[in-house]
């Protein structure tokens, strides 16, 4: 039996969410608590270092912040390990008092279009993992020779995309793309992005900073149709926020045909109240059948009215959902656990986007993170006294875990950094066998 008194907590994923846990575990008992972090893949922070944009280093550097927390000794990182692979969740939950869920949302949400399975048509998760590096998503190997690509969904991870499909090789200084994606970027052929969003300006998720940037870039054109903008008087009656968001479209709508141009430009369409019907193509994407939308109570209605545009390339940025673990309760239809605000049942909790969906900013995680915190503490009081990481140790080594440890994982941050191209933070290992070489571990 552990020590009495000191809580033992399993969190699972290294995202977000999973130090914001840790943190809040630390802020409520101190020295009273262990904590154990795990992750199936060798390298810590899930979203920040797979989803964040590799040309948005500042969001990055949130995660100065949880290796504050990871360097704790109260906390610790176990990595290379698949809880419902290795081990098991009901096995986690006899040895820890608390265990959560913090896996995030890593699977694309399908949009049940025909045509969805034809080549060259990508799921953002995968699309995005491939140019940060993601060793599940490594060798997606899109095919940007076309000249036309379509992104489909009118959020901040749709502006993310274009963006990276925008820039030129100089733009992305200082970023940490991986190399794999920069040649490839490099090489393509893309000149017309479109952007479609199945209702209107109003409605878009798009924040006022990252749709601004777009209107920043060496070569990118943004161009919106006046016709679909509503009346500027109606802007009055947005948030703050999305004012700010609709008036970048109003600047980019006011540029005008006469901007468009020259040969180096690549041409970014906002297609608004276009719902996608059909991807078309003979094994690999040629085109998509869009039909024409109305709003109704703000939903997006058919109008009948139908046309088809190029495409060598489709990228669908409509929402992500969490990936299912044996012996959890799963919501297929919200695509993430069924809880009750964090409470799967006794002992197992979830948070962040495993509890919530896909859904506000990095930073929307800490008040989560604190609240199933709260929540534990008032179901498991001083603990039960279970085993804790001892009881897990002993397990990684009956069944012969490699397991990557914080320190091992700082191994491989040097080692990144050392191959770094010029500029650049880091240069990412891709692949699971890499990083673990680089600790050492192999
Ligand atoms: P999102 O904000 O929920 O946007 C999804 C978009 O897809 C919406 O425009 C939605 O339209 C559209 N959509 C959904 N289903 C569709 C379908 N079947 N056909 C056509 N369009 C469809 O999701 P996200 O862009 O994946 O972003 C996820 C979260 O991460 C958001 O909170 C986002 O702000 C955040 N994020 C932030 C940043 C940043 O701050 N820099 C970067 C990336 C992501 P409807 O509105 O009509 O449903």
């Amino acid at each position: 039996m552990g020590e009495c008194g000191v809580r033992q907590i399993a969190v699972i994923g290294s995202g977000p969410a999973g130090y914001y846990t840790a943190e809040a575990a630390q802020k409520q008992w101190g020295n009273d608590v262990q904590v154990d972090i795990f992750d199936r893949l060798p390298v810590p922070y899930g979203l920040i270092r797979f989803g964040v944009a590799p040309d948005h280093q500042s969001i990055k550097g949130v995660s100065r912040r949880y290796e504050a927390t990871a360097l704790s000794d109260n906390v610790r990182f176990v990595g290379n390990v698949m809880i419902g692979r290795d081990v098991s969740v009901p096995e986690l939950e006899g040895l820890y008092d608390a265990v959560v869920l913090a896996t995030g949302a890593p699977r694309d949400r399908k949009a049940g279009l025909p045509g969805e399975d034809l080549g060259n048509v990508f799921g953002s998760a995968a699309f995005v993992g491939w140019y940060n590096g993601h060793p599940d998503f490594a060798q997606l190997d899109p095919d940007l020779g076309g000249a036309s690509a379509v992104v489909i969904g009118n959020g901040n991870v749709a502006l993310d995309v274009v963006r990276i499909l925008a820039k030129t090789r100089a733009e992305f200084a200082g970023s940490d793309i991986v190399a794999h994606a920069l040649d490839t970027l490099e090489g393509a052929g893309v000149k017309r992005i479109t952007i479609l969003g199945r209702r209107g300006p109003h409605q878009i998720a798009m924040t006022p900073k990252e749709l601004g940037e777009l209107g920043h870039l060496a070569r990118a054109m943004p161009r919106v149709d006046p016709a679909d903008l509503p009346p500027e008087a109606e802007d009055a009656a947005l948030d703050p926020g999305q004012r700010k968001s609709v008036g970048h479209l109003r600047a980019f709508a006011a540029r005008g045909e006469g901007a468009a141009g020259t040969d180096a430009a690549v041409e970014v369409d906002f297609d608004f109240f276009a719902a996608p019907r059909a991807i078309l193509g003979d094994g690999k994407v040629e085109a998509i059948e869009i039909e024409r939308t109305r709003l109704e109570d703000g939903q997006a209605i058919g109008t009948g009215e139908t046309y088809t545009i190029p495409a060598g390339l489709v990228v669908l940025c409509i929402g992500y959902q969490t990936s299912p673990i044996p012996d959890v309760p799963f919501d297929d239809r919200a695509g993430r656990f069924t809880n009750e605000d964090g409470r799967i049942r006794s002992g197992l909790y979830c948070v962040g986007w495993a509890r919530r969906g896909p859904s506000g900013t990095i930073g929307t995680n800490r008040p989560d993170g604190f609240a199933v915190i709260e929540k534990i503490a008032a179901d498991i009081g001083a603990g039960a006294g279970k085993d804790g990481r001892p009881g897990f140790d002993r397990l990684a080594a009956e069944r012969g875990l490699k397991v990557v440890t914080f320190a091992d994982w700082r191994k491989i941050d040097e080692a990144e950094m050392q191959r770094a191209r010029d500029g650049a933070p880091r240069e990412k290992f891709v692949d699971v066998d890499h990083m673990i070489a680089a600790a050492g571990k192999a």
